[in-house]
């Protein structure tokens, strides 16, 4: 709201508009220090951040809907006259603020808790438009914190407007996230510099940055939000291709990795740790693997394969491959005494969860006990106090502890290597090109191979990770059947309890999926009242166990062992089992409100139940039988995580696969990137070609260019300061 400075020099307009950039959101209208400290969270901090906060998805703000469409908890956007505005101090002391408002149809009521700032906002004859969720408050809806829009006195509701929905994160509501990016918007919108001169925008269609920040977040029209995000998605993938480029020339002599040569007595001294012979497909990859890791320049490879098709145990034949080679003496010193033992390099794992991570450490140590194994394999997770980890960091960086597993922050804050060799990132469904610059560590790079099961067109994963290579396990171990998926409407219920039931009493382990989509308290609430119903109605004859996010680690962890040690019958849980927990006796499963799930995120969990020799099966419990809802149509017609995973991101529209955040860039939609597959190739040409024309990018037109590549990735890559 404060009008920009006009009559300042070019200099310090820049000053102050970095200034302002950086203000931090808790001094901004409207946000304050109590939200700003849950804004944390999503690390949204400054006016900057909460501007490239962008939404995930759009819904609804034309005012369309009348009183009779209002359903309890959906989405809803109603226009009418401001009637009856009302102040005053709740029994507990908070600041309630609400008005009436007279729509088509009757009245709904719209409440602000603790926005004093609102009463002047509003007055009796005012026309707006509302957006949210309502509930019933005695005869009336009522809206608590809605979305406004003042419409002025020609303008109708017209039904071209929408409304920004953000990702969020545990704790953290989209009012409040709407709320900082508002205020943020009102703050800075025009500030942040465009990289592009004014030619490029015109000649390659772009919106100037001011614009398309403003469209990204509250459009004009639909089409308005399709240029604002090809802007973004130009500008990131330009920026990080020309970044790559300036990196690779900068680093053409330095870079140089450890060389792990596996010749065919290590070779088979690792498969021998395997309880199963390598599919044909897994000893493909191990070839591609191996080959890259011999030579002294870093591996730079995405391993893709469907959920349990073998990722993990590749990871693990690389990581004992490493872990099983001595690095070299180095030239020895006069004074130094010879080390006791000679050192052997080092593998990291990084793993998305913790449970996860743990989960990973038991199947190594189980590989790598008796004989010959004395490879350390640690943990390092949030879970742990910190002098235990401080105790693990220190026998990492002299270079004891063999393998370390654990999540990326803290493996990537807390270790320093002292033979770091090879980098896993497992289960990414993130992409960016970030961490493998993260744990450059030393004068060697470390190899890096990164393993997914969302299948990345080879263009895309170029445009995101520069040029690497690409291995695929198209093959599933042998004597896997693909899960029996079913349907289960509202009328099918009860017969689907009894089969369950069933089968449970027949030896089988199962899983109750409830969703959760921020495992808030109010989540976690619905959470332990899912649990109960099923403890004292279907499944009360049966040993429960509940895992959630909210559990503190070692809770979890107990849960999870006796699970898989049979002392619990089934398992209910949130999606914290989504990704690669690994029980082969749990081969039934049960999705609870299946359509809440995204289709990449049903089919991981379904995974779960397809790991032992038992035909696996999941029920997934919609709310109506039979109305079409494409998402379960298609999973329950396939088990081809590939096919399925194109069709997600057909399916979903702006896609939630977060790429750069933590580097302060605005985040990748992989959903974008696919559907946009024509911005991303001329990106990365048009990025390539002025790299040719240009290396250093000093043409004195792109300074500006310059000097945010440098700021976003300068850091990240190791750009130095040339030009
Ligand atoms: P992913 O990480 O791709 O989902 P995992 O590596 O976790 O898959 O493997 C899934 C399951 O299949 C694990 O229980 C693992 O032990 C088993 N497995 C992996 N490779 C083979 C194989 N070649 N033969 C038999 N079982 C295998
Ligand atoms: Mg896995």
């Amino acid at each position: 709201m404060e009008p920009s400075p006009r009559h300042e020099t070019k200099a310090s307009h820049k000053q102050t508009a970095e200034r302002s950039l950086s203000t931090p959101l808790e001094r901004l209208p409207g946000v304050g220090t109590a939200r700003a400290e849950k804004l944390i969270r999503l690390q949204l901090i400054t006016a900057r951040d909460a501007l490239m906060h962008f939404p995930r998805d759009y819904r609804d703000f034309s005012g369309a809907h009348r009183i009779t469409d209002i359903c309890e908890g959906e989405h809803a956007s109603i226009a009418g006259n401001v009637t009856d505005v009302s102040s005053r101090t709740t029994g507990l002391g908070r600041q309630r603020f609400s008005f009436l408002l007279a729509c088509a149809g009757g009245h709904v009521r719209s409440v602000f808790f603790n926005m004093p700032f609102m009463a002047k906002r509003f007055a009796v004859g005012m026309r707006v438009v509302i957006a949210g969720s309502a509930k019933k408050s005695g005869t009336i809806w009522e809206f608590t914190h809605p979305e406004v829009r003042w419409l002025s006195a020609g303008e109708t509701a017209s039904g071209s407007e929408w409304l920004a929905v953000y990702p969020l994160s545990e704790g953290v509501p989209q009012s409040l996230v709407r709320t900082a990016v508002q205020a943020a918007i009102a703050h800075a919108a025009d500030l942040p510099a465009e990289a592009f001169p004014e030619e490029m925008l015109r000649e390659k269609s772009l919106l100037p940055i001011a614009q398309a920040i403003r469209e990204i977040h509250c459009p004009s029209s639909h089409a308005m939000i399709a240029a604002a995000r090809r802007r973004f998605v130009y500008e990131e993938l330009f920026m990080l291709q020309l970044a790559l480029r300036m990196h690779r020339s900068q680093q053409q002599e330095r870079r140089s990795a450890p060389a792990i040569a596996i010749d065919a007595r290590l070779d088979s001294r690792i498969r021998a740790r395997f309880p199963f012979e390598f599919t044909a497909a897994q000893r493909r990859v191990a070839t591609e693997i191996a080959a890259d890791l011999a030579r002294d320049e870093p591996m730079n490879r995405l391993l893709q394969g469907d959920v349990g098709s073998g990722k993990t145990a590749l990871a693990a034949y690389a990581m004992l491959a490493v872990v099983g080679t001595k690095v070299p003496a180095t030239t020895p010193h006069a004074d130094a005494s010879p080390p006791l033992v000679s050192q052997r390099y080092q593998a990291a794992l990084m793993a998305p969860t913790e449970l996860l991570a743990r989960q990973h450490v038991a199947t190594l140590q189980r590989m790598l006990s008796g004989k010959g194994g004395s490879v350390e394999v640690e943990l390092l997770v949030g879970g742990q106090p910190a002098l235990q980890r401080a105790r693990i960091a220190a026998r990492i960086a002299d270079g004891q502890v063999g393998i370390v597993v654990g999540t990326q922050a803290l493996v990537c804050g807390t270790a320093k290597f002292k033979n770091l060799a090879l980098v896993v990132i497992d289960e990414q469904h993130r992409f960016g090109v970030i961490q493998r610059a993260l744990l450059q560590q030393g004068q060697a790079d470390p190899h890096t191979l990164v393993m997914t099961a969302t299948p990345i067109p080879r263009t895309i994963a170029h445009a995101i990770y520069g040029d690497l290579a690409v291995s695929v396990l198209d093959e599933q171990p042998p004597g896997r059947q693909p899960v029996a998926t079913y349907r289960v409407g509202p009328e099918q219920l009860e017969k689907w309890w009894e089969f369950f039931r069933k089968k449970l009493s027949e030896g089988r382990r199962g899983y109750v999926v409830v969703p959760a989509i921020e495992e808030s308290k109010r989540d976690l609430a619905s959470i332990s009242s899912a649990f109960e119903n099923l403890a004292n109605g279907p499944l009360e004859a049966f040993r429960l166990g509940l895992v959630h996010g909210r559990l503190k680690s070692k809770a979890k962890t107990a849960v999870m062992d006796d699970f898989r040690c049979g002392k619990l019958d089934v398992l209910v849980a949130t999606s914290v089992i989504e990704v690669g927990i690994d029980v082969p006796q749990a081969t039934i499963m049960t999705i609870l409100d299946a359509d809440t799930f995204g289709l990449a995120q049903l089919h991981q969990l379904r995974g779960r139940v397809a790991r032992g020799a038992t035909q696996g099966i999941c029920g997934a419990v919609t709310e109506s039988a039979t109305e079409s809802i494409p998402r379960i149509d298609a999973f329950v017609s396939t088990t081809d995580g590939f096919k399925l995973a194109e069709q997600d991101l057909l399916l979903r529209g702006p896609g939630d696969l977060v790429g750069t955040r933590q580097s302060g860039a605005p985040p990748l939609y992989l959903a974008d990137l696919l559907r946009d597959a024509s911005v991303v190739a001329e990106a990365r040409r048009d990025a390539i070609a002025l790299f040719e024309r240009d290396p250093t990018v000093a043409d004195p037109k792109l300074r500006r260019l310059h000097e945010l590549i440098q700021r976003r990735w300068g850091e990240k890559l190791g750009l130095g300061q040339v030009g």
